[in-house]
């Protein structure tokens, strides 16, 4: 029997929980204690909750559980990406990144995506599953785990679409904020999400502080369709028309992403045609060299070039910055570590 991830419950449903097994709520008070707080990996460890009440939990329930698989360090050791195994064997990564001002981890939201962008790493074995709550909170419990330091920034930017799978998302944000858990503020989390506008139109209404990053990477619909299949489906008129709404609903400033790719997006009329798109938006625009993927034919736009796109864009007063490139020895690119580990195993 497939058992429930207890990890991806919040305390009012384990107080709840606590009452079915005849317990007194506070039981999953303390639970939520356990799981949260004192971050722990197996019932084994709970000490103050009675053993009858952890053996029937037991029976439906189990906590989420995750291995690192592989770790890479970057050469500069400011970066390291995991591979990690969840309790059915599936792998999905992630990237911890050391910053002046904090900690980063860049964690996976689905096993595989079926988003399909043509530049992509984690799309080519097509979506798998979903991740539970639990599991995207046990990436961060196990590298914080493993490397001793506080995370204080979380972005959603590793494997899968994360407004595929909203439920769990959500529930995650607020277990990952709560104050009686690890407590990340929702300020200091970003969701990176390739424009599905539907849910994005529905985040607006859960009155939540993160910050929005859409994968924009073109400055037309056109270019856009022939790297991002989700084109198709939503415009990106469609696409700034939720995002001003969102802007105006939550105060929060959007952020673009946009990977260079050589002789594709990187003109300098397209940046010419992207800030009039954007202009008089609050938004950021993130310019992402593109990380080569070898099974894909894409190549990274030239320095020049992307030095020349960022100009343009400041002359239109659109802010903009290159990303910091970190970990681009260690496989960083979404997906990449996985496709290398996971080859290997389906030829056997
Ligand atoms: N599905 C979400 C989040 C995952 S990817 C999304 O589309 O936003 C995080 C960002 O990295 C996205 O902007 C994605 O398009 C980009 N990306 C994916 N593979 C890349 C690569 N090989 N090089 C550069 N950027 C890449």
């Amino acid at each position: 029997m497939k058992k429930f991830d207890l990890r991806s419950l919040d305390e009012e449903q384990m107080m709840r929980l606590a009452e079915t097994c005849d317990e007194k709520s506070f039981r999953g008070k303390q639970l939520f204690e356990w799981i949260h707080k004192k971050r722990v990996s197996d019932f084994s460890e709970i000490r103050n909750l009675p053993k009858h009440f952890l053996e029937r939990l037991s029976e439906k329930y189990s906590i989420s559980g995750i291995h690192i698989e592989k770790k890479q360090v970057s050469k500069k050791s400011d970066t390291a990406k995991y591979l990690f195994s969840l309790a059915d064997g599936s792998l999905v990564e992630s990237v911890w990144m050391k910053y002046h001002h904090g900690n980063s981890v860049c964690i996976s939201s689905q096993v595989g995506c079926r988003m399909g962008c043509s530049f992509c790493a984690s799309t080519l074995t097509g979506l798998e599953r979903n991740l539970t709550a639990g599991e995207m909170l046990s990436q961060i419990y196990e590298i914080q785990r493993e490397t001793g330091e506080r995370v204080s920034n979380v972005i959603v930017m590793g494997m899968g679409e994360p407004l595929d799978n909203y439920e769990s998302l959500l529930a995650f944000i607020r277990l990952l904020s709560d104050e009686k858990g690890i407590h990340i503020s929702q300020r200091n989390i970003t969701v990176s999400t390739c424009g599905l506008v539907d849910q994005i139109r529905r985040m607006m209404e859960e009155k939540l502080q993160i910050t929005l990053a859409i994968s924009l990477h073109a400055p037309n619909d056109a270019i856009r369709r022939k790297m991002m299949p989700v084109a198709n489906k939503y415009s990106m008129d469609e696409i700034f028309s939720a995002c001003r709404e969102y802007i105006k609903n939550t105060g929060r400033r959007i952020t673009f992403e946009y990977s260079m790719v050589d002789g594709v997006n990187d003109e300098k009329a397209h940046a010419l045609e992207l800030s009039r798109k954007l202009k008089g938006m609050n938004c950021h625009v993130n310019l992402i060299p593109l990380n080569a993927v070898k099974e894909r034919k894409n190549r990274r736009s030239k320095e020049e070039n992307i030095r020349d796109f960022k100009q343009i864009l400041e002359k239109n007063r659109i802010n903009v910055t290159i990303r910091r490139e970190l970990g681009s020895d260690i496989d960083a690119a979404c997906g990449q570590l996985r496709n290398n580990f996971i080859k290997p195993i389906e030829r056997n």
